[in-house]
C-alpha cells in the first residue's frame, strides 16, 4: 500500500506527527499506520485554505459548477478503489459501499446546479433611488469534522455544499477513516484549484487545533454529542459559528393498522443496516399491544437469519463492528437491559474468530426507562416494548433529549400528523426508513444538534447574507448633521 499522503495546498504531503494504527475490523489486523499532521502542518493547511478562499469565492458559479461536476466524474473514475478501501476501513459491506460512493458524485453534482440557481434577493427600499441587495457570501474557510461510520458521504455532505457557495475547507476525518478520506482527498485536489480543499489527519488533538486556527471561519462537526459539545465550547470561546450534527436515539413507532410483519422488515433493516452504526438507526420500538407478539416474532426470525460476516461476500448483509471497544459498549448495553428485565431473544454475543463481530440482537419487554431505552446504541440492537393507546406511544416516542430522526409505520394520516407535529426531530419516516433525499434537509434538534445538510437547506448552511444598501447617487440626508453646522 502507498504511504498515505495528506493533502495540504495542492500537495500530497506525509503527516510528520505522532502515527497511528488504523484496524481492518473484520479481521482485527492492523491495515496501515499513519503519520499524525503536526502543528505547523496544521497551520499550512488552514492557511493554504485561506489564501485559496477568495479567488475560489470570486470564481464565476458557472466555473465553480463545471469544477464540482469534474469532481463528481473523477470520484466515478476511481469507484472501485474507493469502495475498497472504506469497505477495509469501516467493515460495512461491498455493495452498500459502492452505492456510497455514486451518491457522493451525486451530491458534487446536485450542489453544482443548485449553487448555479440562486445568489440572493433584492429586498424593497425605504426610499425611491436606493437598492437592498441581500448577498449569499460563503464564510471563507470552513473546518470539516467527520466521523468514521459513514466517511464517504458525511465528508461530501459538508464538502460539496461548501465548496459549491464558495469556500475552501480544511477537512480531519476520524482516525478510523483516514485512508477513505486522503483517498478521496487525493482525486478531488487533483481538479480542484490548490488549496480549495485540505485533508490533515489526526486524532481528537489535531481536530481540536483545526477548530482553533484563526483562519478558520465555520466549524462543521458530525460525530457525538460530547465532542460536539466540546467542540462547540471551544469556538464559543473564540466567536466561530458552528454546525452541528450529533448523535441520536430514533424511535420507531408500529401501530395497530400496520402489518406487522412488513413492519418488522423496515425496523430490522432500520436497526441493524451498518450493524446498527447509523447516527438515524432505529435504536427503540414502540410496538402496539395488539400487533406485539406477530411484530417480536417477525423481527427475531429476521434479525436471526441476517447473514453476518465478511463484508467483501456478496452474500454477506451485516458486517462486523467498527472498534473492540464499540462491540464491548454495546454488549454491556444489553447485558444491563438484561439485568434490568428485559429478554433477549437472539443475538448479543460475538461469534469466535478475529473481528469485531456482534450477532444482531433483539430485546423484548424492555422498559422504557433503561438505558438501552435512553442512551445512544450505536450496534446491532433492537429493543422493543409494547404500548397501549396512541398517546402513550407519542409521549414515550419524545420523551429524549436527543431529535435526529423518528419512523413510524402506519395508514392513518392522523398519526401522521401528530408525528410530524408533536415528534422534536429532523426527520420523519413513514413506513420508509432512513432514506434520504439529496433535495431535502437532514439534521437534527436537541442534543442531536441543529444543522441542516443536503437541500437548499444544505447550502445555506455554508453561507451568510450580506447586505449592502445602496443609494444610487451622494446626496445629503435630512437626518445628517447640517451642513455648515460642525463647529
Ligand atoms: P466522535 O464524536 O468520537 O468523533 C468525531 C470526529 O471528531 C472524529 O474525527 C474525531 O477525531 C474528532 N474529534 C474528537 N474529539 C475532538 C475535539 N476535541 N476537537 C475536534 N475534533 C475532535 O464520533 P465517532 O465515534 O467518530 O462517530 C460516531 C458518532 O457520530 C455517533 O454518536 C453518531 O450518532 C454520530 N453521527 C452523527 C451523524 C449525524 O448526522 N447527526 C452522522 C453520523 C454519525
Amino acid at each position: 500500500m502507498r504511504e498515505p499522503q495528506l493533502r495540504i495546498a495542492g500537495r500530497a504531503r506525509p503527516g510528520r506527527d505522532r502515527p497511528f494504527d488504523i484496524v481492518d475490523p473484520a479481521t482485527a489486523q492492523v491495515l496501515a499506520t499513519v503519520p499524525s499532521a503536526d502543528a505547523d502542518q496544521i497551520a499550512e493547511a488552514a492557511a493554504a485554505a485561506a489564501a485559496a478562499a477568495s479567488g475560489w469565492a470570486a470564481t464565476p458559479a458557472e466555473e465553480r459548477g463545471r469544477l464540482l461536476r469534474d469532481c463528481a466524474a473523477a470520484v466515478r473514475d476511481r469507484a472501485a478503489e474507493l469502495t475498497e478501501i472504506v469497505t477495509r476501513e469501516t467493515g460495512r459491506v461491498q455493495a452498500r459501499n459502492a452505492l456510497y460512493v455514486e451518491w457522493v458524485s451525486r451530491l458534487f453534482e446536485h450542489y453544482a446546479e443548485l449553487a448555479r440557481a440562486e445568489r440572493g434577493r433584492i429586498a424593497p427600499s425605504d426610499q425611491a433611488g436606493q437598492l437592498s441587495l441581500v448577498l449569499r457570501v460563503p464564510y471563507g474557510v470552513v473546518a470539516a469534522i467527520v466521523p468514521w461510520n459513514y466517511p464517504l458521504l458525511l465528508f461530501a455532505f459538508k464538502v460539496a455544499p461548501a465548496l459549491a457557495a464558495g469556500n475552501a475547507l480544511v477537512v480531519k476525518p476520524a482516525p478510523e477513516t483516514t485512508l477513505t478520506t486522503l483517498l478521496l482527498g487525493e482525486i478531488l485536489d487533483g481538479v480542484l484549484p490548490p488549496g480549495a480543499l485540505n485533508v490533515v489527519a489526526g486524532g481528537a488533538d489535531v481536530g481540536e487545533a483545526v477548530v482553533r486556527r484563526p483562519e478558520v471561519d465555520l466549524v462543521a462537526f458530525t460525530g457525538s454529542t460530547r465532542v460536539g459539545s466540546r467542540i462547540a465550547t471551544v469556538a464559543a470561546e473564540l466567536t466561530k459559528p458552528t454546525h452541528l450534527e450529533l448523535s441520536g436515539k430514533d424511535p420507531a413507532i408500529v401501530f395497530d393498522d400496520a402489518d406487522p410483519e412488513l413492519a418488522a422488515r423496515g425496523v430490522v433493516w432500520a436497526a441493524f443496516l451498518n450493524a446498527g452504526q447509523v447516527c438515524t438507526s432505529t435504536e427503540r420500538v414502540y410496538v402496539a399491544r395488539r400487533s406485539y407478539d406477530a411484530f417480536v416474532d417477525s423481527a427475531v426470525g429476521l434479525a436471526a437469519g441476517l447473514r453476518v460476516g465478511d463484508p467483501f461476500d456478496e452474500k454477506t448483509q451485516v458486517g462486523p463492528m467498527r472498534s473492540e471497544g464499540g462491540r464491548r459498549r454495546v454488549m454491556e448495553q444489553i447485558e444491563g437491559a438484561v439485568a434490568a428485565g428485559a429478554e433477549l431473544l437472539t443475538g448479543g454475543s460475538a461469534p469466535p474468530g478475529p473481528g469485531f463481530y456482534l450477532e444482531p440482537a433483539v430485546l423484548a419487554d424492555v422498559d422504557h426507562g433503561m438505558e438501552i431505552m435512553r442512551e445512544e446504541t450505536f450496534g446491532p440492537v433492537l429493543p422493543i416494548m409494547p404500548f397501549d393507546d396512541e398517546d402513550q406511544a407519542f409521549r414515550l416516542a419524545a420523551d429524549t433529549d436527543f431529535g435526529l430522526g423518528a419512523s413510524i409505520y402506519t395508514g392513518d394520516p392522523g398519526r401522521v400528523r401528530r408525528a410530524y407535529e408533536e415528534l422534536r426531530v429532523g426527520t420523519v419516516w413513514v413506513n420508509d426508513p432512513l432514506v434520504d433525499n439529496l433535495a431535502a434537509p437532514f439534521g437534527g434538534m436537541g442534543a442531536s444538534g441543529s444543522a441542516r445538510e443536503l437541500g437548499v437547506e444544505g447550502l445555506d448552511a455554508f453561507s451568510t447574507a450580506r447586505h449592502v444598501h445602496w443609494n444610487m447617487r451622494l446626496e445629503h440626508k435630512p437626518w445628517w448633521f447640517p451642513p455648515g453646522e460642525e463647529s
